[in-house]
């Protein structure tokens, strides 16, 4: 990343960044990505997606991921979820590298210490909202008594006990996004990683939604990684990571995100 260092002004230029890390406890960083690269080959068309992106983020943090559509940002959180292969470059989770797990452990990794937030609810529309929380438990093998009690605690936590009984169709948008939440904190995973997870929602709902992350945050301590397009999301993150055509060109402070917000939203 050409001339990147010098766009960083002092204080962040000590944050985030392998290699430009002030004193940080190693034991503390729980994703570092060094060096990923990743191309897409379609019909002899080849993109970019990453290009030499390094990240580090530290438990308890909550980092944001801006930038234009297409310039790689779910192509970056598939990589350090381990969701995709990169083609080089490495990510480390809690210290273990990704890339040499066998796809197995990779999977039970994820189930484990990882949860997932997405735009589309991805909710079965025959279950229940506490049986579709429950499922990567009965799946995980759980027993089921114990599954449901900690499916109705998961919903407790995202304020929705008292819909355990519906299914999908009869809740709003903002409440099933809020069933999607519960189903990914069922296992109390380590790392959040959302994928716009306000994207199709008004703002209302939006701001609901995120009071809960970052609730989950500041109570639970789990670290959150977020894409969003919205500043006023990421302004509510602890730093946002700004990428461009597959790199990662800046990076912001919550303040900086806020007076962004102030000045009308327009992205950085
Ligand atoms: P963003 O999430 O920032 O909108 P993506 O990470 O989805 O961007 O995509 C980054 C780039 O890689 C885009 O140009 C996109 O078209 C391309 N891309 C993403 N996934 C694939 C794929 N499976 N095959 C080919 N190209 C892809
Ligand atoms: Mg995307």
């Amino acid at each position: 990343m050409v001339g990147f260092a010098t766009e960083l002004t002092p204080p962040f230029a000590t944050l985030g960044y392998h290699g430009r890390m002030a004193v940080t406890d190693p034991a503390e960083i729980v994703i570092q990505a060094d060096g990923l690269h990743k191309t897409y080959e379609t019909g002899g068309v080849r993109t970019h997606a990453l290009i030499d992106v390094s990240i580090t983020v530290r438990k308890g943090e909550m980092v944001a991921i801006m930038g234009p559509s297409g310039c790689g940002k779910t192509t970056l959180l598939n990589a350090l979820s381990g969701l995709d292969d990169i083609d080089s470059g490495t990510v480390r989770i809690n210290g273990t590298e990704l890339n040499r797990m066998g796809d197995d452990r990779k999977t039970e990794f994820r189930a484990k210490d990882m949860g997932f937030i997405f735009q589309t609810y991805n909710l079965l529309p025959v279950l229940t909202a506490a049986e579709n929380v429950e499922l990567p438990l009965i799946v995980s093998g759980t027993k089921p008594k114990i599954a449901r009690e900690r499916a109705l605690e998961a919903l407790d936590r995202v304020h929705l006990r008292d819909r355990a009984g519906s299914r999908p169709n009869q809740l709003s948008g903002g409440q099933r996004q809020r069933v999607t939440i519960a189903r990914s904190i069922v296992n109390k995973p380590a790392i959040m990683w959302a994928d716009e997870p306000t994207g199709a929602l008004d703002s209302r709902t939006a701001n609901e939604i995120m009071d809960v992350i970052q609730d989950l945050n500041k109570v639970a301590g789990q670290t959150v990684v977020m894409v969003t397009h919205d500043p006023k999301v990421a302004a509510r993150c602890h730093r946002t990571i700004h990428m461009a055509d597959g790199e990662i060109v800046k990076e912001s402070s919550r303040d900086e995100m806020k007076a962004v917000v102030a000045a009308g939203g327009a992205a950085l």
